[in-house]
């Protein structure tokens, strides 16, 4: 084994994926949506397939398929009101996954520190260490709400001096992840601008995972921190279809950014992946070329997924308040945190475990209610997990008989 890899062994996903294969029988754990994707997504795949476009059951250009990066960069550029050069300034990638994967080989050496903000998706960590870097935490600071009020994750806040104080000679960069998974906090423009100044002042980069930028609820907007002074130069976005269109097996993702970062992403991507599966990107061009088309309308796919979901995700609070298991209201993303400690008795402590409670919860509760769900412990590095450890992660992103047979379980719990 090499040494990077010592340490990087576990992975919840592996673990929590096979508990809810085994044991559950409604699985609101791993995040994916167990409805259909939209037809017009099932049609610009069979349009792909079809005899004509046989040239699609071969090798694309490397850096991404030449439609898909085209309106990547039309799309992008739109948001972020500038053009964009579809060779230089977009890359396709194996899902977001690899996009990160990339910006932490292409910008991390030995000794140099990654700010990660907490709850983060669990993956930035071993991906920083494995390029050689230090990740340095920085936790989001929970406010109680006002008397009566359920908790948003609005009120999950950085402090700017403790910010301020992470960042030194030694840091690279800071990853961002707004809509952030798992807590649902969609970051402000304040929030924004305190981030943007630091990494300026600082020369520091910024790997910005915006992979739920779309989900988006109460009419609240994404700010994309690449659209601030000073960041477009200093900012990779990455995004991911799956996510955008609801078919997370598709894998396919990207990276946008300015060429003097996306050429390292380049070099990385070249000599590993090399490639991505032609046919997906072909059929996610389609239907980014309608996004384009329907872009504001209500017609969007853009428009219409987020309404579909914030009505899940209304019914799955009212769901966990009556239970007593309290949700923390999220402003983004397909899942949310419910507060367990309602639920202790049927989990007594463990004096001294390593394990964080919400870990054992969580395994008590698919093995013995068949409902899955992932501990936010898993969101935090070794030092703080056991200071989050009683909420639990749903994701909502699911049908509605899904959603009303884990209510079965929540309201029969006793
Ligand atoms: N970033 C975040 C915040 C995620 O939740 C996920 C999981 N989908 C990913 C990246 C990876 O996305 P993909 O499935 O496109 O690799
Ligand atoms: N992003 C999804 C989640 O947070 C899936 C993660 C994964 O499968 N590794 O649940």
């Amino acid at each position: 084994q090499s040494r990077r890899l010592e340490g990087v062994d576990k992975n919840i996903w592996v673990e929590f994926v096979k508990l809810a294969a085994t044991y559950s029988r409604v699985n609101l754990g791993q995040g994916f949506p167990d409805f259909p994707p939209p037809d017009f997504l099932k049609e610009a795949l069979e349009t792909a397939l079809s005899r004509e476009n046989y040239m699609l059951h071969q090798y694309t250009r490397a850096f991404g398929h030449p439609p898909l990066v085209k309106i990547l960069a039309q799309f992008y550029g739109k948001l972020l009101g500038q053009d964009l050069d579809p060779m230089t300034d977009v890359m396709v990638t194996v899902g977001a996954y690899q996009a990160l994967f990339c910006c932490f080989q292409a910008f991390v050496d030995e000794g140099d520190e990654v700010i990660i903000i907490e709850p983060f998706f669990d993956c930035y960590e071993p991906m920083v260490t494995m390029a050689g870097g230090t990740p340095v935490f920085i936790p989001l600071r929970p406010k109680a709400p006002e008397d009566g009020k359920m908790m948003s994750s609005a009120d999950w806040k950085l402090d700017s001096a403790e910010l301020a104080s992470k960042f030194n000679e030694r840091t690279k960069a800071i990853v961002l992840n707004s809509p952030n998974n798992p807590l649902g906090k969609v970051f402000s423009q304040g929030e924004l601008e305190l981030i943007a100044d630091l990494c300026v002042k600082h020369d520091v980069l910024c790997i910005s995972d915006e992979v739920y930028e779309w989900l988006v609820y109460d009419g609240k907007e994404h700010i994309r921190i690449a659209s601030l002074p000073g960041m477009w130069d200093r900012t990779v976005i990455i995004g991911s279809a799956g996510k955008t269109f609801s078919a997370t097996g598709w894998k396919v993702g990207w990276a946008v950014g300015p060429n003097r970062l996306l050429q390292h992403i380049r070099t990385m991507h070249q000599n590993s992946v090399y490639h991505c599966a032609t046919i997906a990107q072909e059929a996610v061009a389609q239907v980014f070329q309608r996004e384009f088309m329907l872009y504001g309308k209500p017609d969007s796919y853009f428009a219409q997924l987020p309404k579909e979901l914030q009505k899940k995700r209304d019914w799955l609070v009212q769901s966990l308040d009556a239970a007593g298991m309290k949700p923390i209201i999220p402003e983004g993303t397909y899942f949310l945190l419910a507060d367990i400690s309602n639920f202790k008795s049927d989990v007594p402590d463990v004096p001294n475990s390593d394990e964080p409670y919400d870990s054992r919860f969580a395994k008590w509760m698919v093995k013995n209610k068949g409902l899955a769900a992932i501990p936010l412990s898993a969101f935090y590095c070794g030092a703080h997990k056991n200071n989050y450890s009683h909420f639990i992660r749903f994701c909502f992103a699911k049908e509605e008989a899904t959603l009303k047979a884990a209510n079965d379980i929540l309201q029969k719990w006793k």
